[in-house]
This record gives C-alpha cells, structure tokens and sequence, in this order.
C-alpha cells in the first residue's frame, strides 16, 4: 500500500510524511515494511505506523529520529530540506549516468550442444552462414563508441564463440586500436564452454587479460545429462577448459553460471558442493527464462516459481553452512537482493533496474548486424519476435534510441509507474523487466498479481529480509557481506567460521 502524495506533504504540527510505501510482514502481520522513495527501509509495529502516519509521534521519540534518518519524514523547521532523500534517489539511480556499459557481440550461432533448454537458435557446427560478417563486425565496433560510457564491458557469446574466434580476435584489435584515442576503460568477457580451447587462443586472451565466463550444471551426471553432445562428455571438456583458463588467465579469470531444470532442483546441495569442489566463489542459481528452446522443452524441463522458491530456499541454507564452514561462497542474485536491502548503492543489473537496463543497461550486436537492448530481446527474434529489435548496426545509435521498441521500453519500464508495482513497498528495491513479461503475458507492462517475475523477487525478498531479521549475529555478518565486495565477505566468513 502507499500514501497519496496530497496525504504524504499534507502539513501537520512536528513532522511531515514523506513519500512511502509499507507491506505487511507475511511472517508477522503486526509488523510492516515501510520504504521511502529511494530505498531505505525499516521494520515496525503496525500500531506504531498508525499512530506516524497519524501524527501522533512526539517530536522527540526515537522512533521518528530513525523514521527522519530513512527518509520517510521530515521535520518542520526552516532548516528542513529534501535535498538527503534526493541525494540518496540519486545515488540508487546512478546507473542511468553514462549509457550501456555492457555490450554483448553474438559472434556466431553454431554450437556442439542441443541442450534441451537453449535459450538461443543454436546452429550446426558447420553453418558457416551464421557466423558474424566482417562488414557487421566493423560498423558494430563503430557505434560502440558511438555510446558516452567509459567503461565498456565487451563481451562475446554465441551459439560457441570459439567457432569464430577469428571474429573475436577482428573485434577485440579493432577495439583496442579504436581505443587509443577513445580512451574507454575496456574489460573482455568471452562467454563460452571453453571446450577445445586452444594455447593460440590462450596467448590472445592473456594478453587482452579476457574474463572466462562458462556454463557448469552441477556434478557430472546432472551436466551431461541437461548438456548433451557428441561423446557425452561437456562436462569433461567443461572441467578441462576451466583447467586451462585458470592456469593461463589466473584463478578469479574463470566464473561458471548454472542453468537449473527440473533435475536441479531435487539436488541444490550437490551443485553447490561441486562449485566448491572445483573452487569457485560464487554461484548463480537463476531459473529457466522463457525464451528460445526452453518453451518447446518446458514440459520435461520447466517448473513453477513456487518449486524454484523452494528449491531457492534449501540451496541457501546450505550454502550458509558451507560460509560457516570455512569456505567463502555467495549466490549472485541474493547478493544482489541484498545490497539493494543493506547498501544505499546502485547496481548494474539490466533485469532489476528502473526505468528498464534493457537498451540503457546492454546491448547486443546480433551475429546478423541487428541490434537488440537484451539477449532475451534477441531470443524472442530468434522465435521469430523481432518486436524488440532496435535497427541494425549500419543506422547511428540516435535511430536505435527513436526506434518504437526503445520508445515501448520506455514506457513498460518505470517501475514505479506500473499497475501493483506503484503501490509496492519492494519497488525502490526491484525493477520492470518489460521483454520477460511481453514474452510470458504478451504485455511488456504485465500483470504484476500473476507474474513470474513478481513472484520470484517479492519470494526472494520476503525470504531474505525473515531470514536477515531472524538470523543469528555470524549469519546476519554474512548476509552483509554478500551485500558487500568480495574481500569484505571473506574477512565476515573468517569471522563466523
Ligand atoms: S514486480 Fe512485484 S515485487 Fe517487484 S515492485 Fe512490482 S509488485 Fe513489487
């Protein structure tokens, strides 16, 4: 529920309301979550909230001195000022200064996999003709710096990136040439199996100081069984990649990201165990989007948000007890989640930004010189969906952001602005995401009460503030520090192990 803007600045003897929103705790219906505009938070009675909105705190409880420092009031004196809660807005909302920081270039769409739960129109190993062209190559390098961002993350995917890695090599040495007077900060990310990964590729990766960014399922069985390819073995050559990355790049050079199917969730402890068998620090358990293969599949690999909730909810604790054990690991998504609860900052994550990441967070330079604002974007394509397609790479970035698919993100995607999201105490916290609710309601605004997307983030919040408000001092220190850089979590893991 929210207070109306009139009520909110209404004038009252001692305070004034400032925006907010509040939520009844699901575990705890005396107690609400109460938000401001920009982010801040905090736990009360709901007698207490009664009698705040009412105007019935004394000017000197302590309770409304916590209520002032979030945000959600103001006093009423001539030196009273709104400038803190815009500054705090500001810096939630920083990610909207600079334009698209990650740029992905689809270098081909052959693949040796047929996972059943693609999410990309992979091609056959020999279908040259998917494979990006020299002419697109160039012009996409182009508009690159076409975009204000200084820090560019440029990143190659496929299909397998690795088949064309001439292409990957073309770019990069474009780039690089292009950047001795652009003066951009660069970081490469190949995205990969790293399967038949080659010394010669290694020298050039070393000496652009690439990031390996690789799929690993969980233990042998569950990987090969969700990646199948000829000689069933991706889980072998994915080990062996790994391996190779590591040795040339450096430990932290190589991140995995699982895919979770209907298999996974029975066994969330065994993925994790394998993440910390082979030495990682960081897992991400993301569900099944639906896009590409995945929706012909859904039957035999799909599942509900409610069973991924659950699924959720197990992987946690155990990796908690992994922290406590002694071994640093953090899930990427709750890390996420968290830093919007503990720290003031923003984040750069496309999916949970308002107004919508997608065209103002990413961009993806099709193997076919199109241009689209998000991979999902590209995948609907793919399905034959060209609805958020920006233009192709021979128009200047000026067209792609007159396009009508830019100008229907910009309208879906400000969350405070959409139906049930505008009257959500989580809102400051979460984002609009208009491709994933065109492509599950066929409306990029979306039906907030019956989507996926709310489901899971208003789960994950819930689960994650009763778990953080009832959690003992080591795991609370934990949670913050998956809220925080990685050096942090370690020093809070040494703590509590
Ligand atoms: S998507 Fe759901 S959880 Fe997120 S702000 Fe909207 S209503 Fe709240």
């Amino acid at each position: 529920m929210r207070f109306r803007p009139r009520e909110a600045f209404s004038p009252s003897p001692g305070y004034q309301l400032l925006p907010m929103r509040f939520r009844r705790l699901p575990w705890d219906p005396e107690k609400a979550f109460v938000s401001s505009m920009a982010g801040d938070w905090l736990l009360m009675g709901m007698e207490d909230l009664q009698r705040f909105v009412s105007h019935e705190l004394p000017a000197h409880s302590p309770l409304l001195a916590d209520l002032q420092a979030r945000h959600l009031a103001v006093a009423e004196t001539s030196r009273s000022s709104f400038a803190p809660l815009l500054s705090q807005y500001r810096s939630r909302k920083s990610y909207l200064v600079g334009g698209p920081a990650l740029h992905i270039f689809v270098v081909s769409l052959r693949c040796h996999h047929t996972c059943s739960y693609c999410q990309v129109s992979r091609q056959q190993t020999t279908a040259t003709e998917f494979d990006m062209a020299g002419t697109h190559a160039r012009q996409a390098v182009e508009r690159l710096f076409e975009w204000p961002s200084q820090e560019l993350t440029i990143e190659f995917q496929g299909g397998e990136p690795l088949l064309n890695f001439e292409q990957v090599k073309a770019i990069t040495t474009l780039i690089v040439e292009r950047n001795r007077s652009a003066k951009r900060s660069l970081r490469f990310v190949l995205a990969s199996t790293l399967h038949d990964l080659t010394e010669a590729q290694l020298d050039f990766l070393e000496e652009h100081r690439f990031k390996l960014s690789t799929s690993l399922d969980g233990p042998e069985w569950l990987h090969n069984a969700n990646r199948p390819r000829p000689g069933r073995d991706s889980y072998a050559r994915t080990i062996q990649g790994i391996d190779l990355g590591r040795r040339r790049l450096g430990e932290d050079a190589v991140s995995a990201l699982t895919t979770l199917t209907k298999r996974s969730l029975e066994v969330p402890e065994a993925i994790i165990d394998e993440y910390r068998k082979l030495g990682l620090h960081s897992i991400s358990l993301r569900p099944l989007s639906p896009y590409g293969f995945a929706t012909k599949s859904a039957p035999r690999t799909g599942y509900t948000t409610e069973d991924y909730l659950v699924f959720y909810k197990r992987a946690f604790e155990h990796l908690m007890a992994v922290n406590r054990g002694g071994y640093p690991m953090d899930e990427t998504y709750a890390s996420l989640l968290l830093s919007q609860l503990l720290s003031p900052f923003g984040h750069g994550y496309v999916d949970l930004r308002s107004p919508s990441g997608a065209g103002l967070g990413a961009i993806i330079y099709d193997y076919d010189g199109r241009v689209y604002p998000s991979d999902e974007a590209r995948m609907l394509a793919a399905m034959g969906d060209r609805s958020f397609c920006l233009g192709d790479v021979s128009q200047p970035v000026s067209t792609w952001l007159s396009s009508p698919a830019m100008t229907t993100l910009l309208d879906a995607g400000v969350t405070e602005a959409l139906p049930t999201c505008s009257d959500c105490a989580y809102v400051p916290l979460c984002g609009a995401d208009p491709i994933e609710h065109y492509a599950r309601q066929g409306d990029p605004m979306g039906h907030r009460p019956s989507s996926d997307f709310c489901k899971r983030n208003m789960g994950l919040l819930d689960f994650l503030l009763e778990r953080y408000e009832k959690a003992d001092r080591d795991t609370k220190r934990l949670m913050e520090a998956w809220a925080t850089p990685k050096g942090e979590m370690e020093e809070a893991q040494d703590a509590a192990a």
